[in-house]
């Protein structure tokens, strides 16, 4: 363990100078670090990166095909094994019926999820991308990951580069990055043994972003994994992101105990979650955006993590099934998430999957009057009627 001096040093060195700091010393102040010193050095970063004060976030809908998935991940409450009754499959009619009611509330992004369905290959998600794109050409697909790719691709029988190039021919424009957990092997092992390995999944995401396909990349905290284990999965992604610059944002988020094999036996606390936040900041000196989780740490925290170098509190979620089937049942609407911003002494914009600004939120009196854009948990119709 560094003394505290020895960690003041790095927290300067990192946050006054903009140096590197390595695996190790962010482990000592992951660990050790008295927590606002962390907070303010990852202040200091996220200020140095976006000096304007803005911070963002997004309007989309996250859209479910199938929970069906021979995967079987232990943390995962969502899916049901292929001969469930409870397993389902939304046909394309639906799935366009909600990105219509998305861009009738002013979302420009989907975000598609679902299981590993044994029967769906690459074509499938060319039909299903190719369908979304020639109807609502505005929308930008930030959807799937590594892992569903792998899966496709092994449905098909046809390397990952070609399912690649093909989904993106389709209509894909980035990937979600969700499917990362963790990406070290022995706790990814202990909490989804059938899932592809962490540095499969790295690979996929390097090989897609030589593809002009970037993405993002995730962190499911509080499955049982070490300390040490939490700063290897970012020294992973780090590597990475040293050779393809491929990796937009950084969103740690913490695992949901409910209706899921590991019973919440293990969680990552919040002032964990903030810490992370914080460290991600100083340690990601290539990665330009590190998002806040209200959906799972709750809004205070969501707001805390303004303070703590995060620069993006994500999305309203116009809908969202995966994570709330395990517990989360924080939820928000636009107006909120420009409040949380803007009391946390931020300027609040609205921006697009390339963190472009569409609307910033400089002046109270015009913030928007639709109160209709809201987080909804749940695989219902949206209630579009008129209040
Ligand atoms: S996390 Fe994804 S891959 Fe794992 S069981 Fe759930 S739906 Fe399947």
């Amino acid at each position: 363990m560094e003394q505290p001096s020895d960690l003041q040093a790095v927290l300067d060195r990192a946050a006054a100078a903009g140096g590197r700091i390595t695996p190790a010393e962010a482990l000592a102040l992951y660990t050790d670090a008295p927590l606002h010193a962390l907070g303010r050095a990852a202040d200091t970063v996220r200020r140095r990166r976006y000096p304007d004060g803005i911070a963002t976030y997004l309007i989309d809908r996250n859209i479910n095909y199938t929970n069906v998935c021979v995967t079987a991940c232990k943390f995962c409450a969502f899916y049901r094994p292929p001969k469930s009754e409870e397993g389902w499959v939304r046909d394309l009619d639906e799935i366009l019926r909600r990105c219509g009611e998305a861009v009738e509330l002013g979302a420009t992004q989907i975000m598609l999820q679902g299981g590993h369905h044994p029967e769906f290959g690459v074509e499938y998600y060319e039909r299903m991308f190719a369908a979304i794109k020639a109807a609502y050409p505005s929308l930008t697909l930030h959807s799937l990951g590594a892992s569903e790719v792998a899966h496709m691709a092994g449905v098909s029988g046809v390397p990952v580069e070609a399912a690649i190039r093909r989904i993106r021919a389709a209509g894909l424009d980035s990937f979600a990055g969700a499917g990362a957990e963790i990406l070290v092997a022995r706790p990814r092992t202990a909490i989804a043994p059938l899932k592809e390995s962490g540095e499969r999944w790295l690979e996929i995401m390097e090989t897609a972003h030589g593809l002009g396909v970037e993405s993002t990349a995730t962190f499911m905290m509080g499955t049982g994994e070490t300390n040490a284990e939490r700063i290897e999965h970012l020294r992973m992604i780090r590597d990475v992101q040293d050779r393809t610059g491929g990796f937009r944002a950084f969103i740690p988020w913490t695992y949901q105990p409910e209706n899921n094999h590991l019973r919440g036996r293990t969680q990552a606390s919040v002032l964990e979650y903030l810490r992370l936040v914080a460290v991600a900041r100083l340690f990601f000196d290539n990665v330009a955006h590190i998002q806040g989780s209200w959906l799972t740490t709750g809004k205070e925290a969501g707001q805390l993590s303004l303070h703590m170098g995060a620069d993006d509190l994500g999305s309203v979620m116009l809908e969202e099934n995966v994570v709330s089937s395990a517990g989360a049942r924080h939820r928000s609407n636009r107006l909120e998430l420009i409040h949380l911003i803007r009391t946390a002494g931020r300027i609040p914009a609205q921006r697009d999957t390339l963190y472009r600004h569409l609307v910033v939120h400089d002046d109270p009196a015009n913030d928007p009057v639709d109160d209709k854009v809201v987080s909804h948990f749940s695989s219902t119709a949206l209630d579009l009627q008129p209040a």
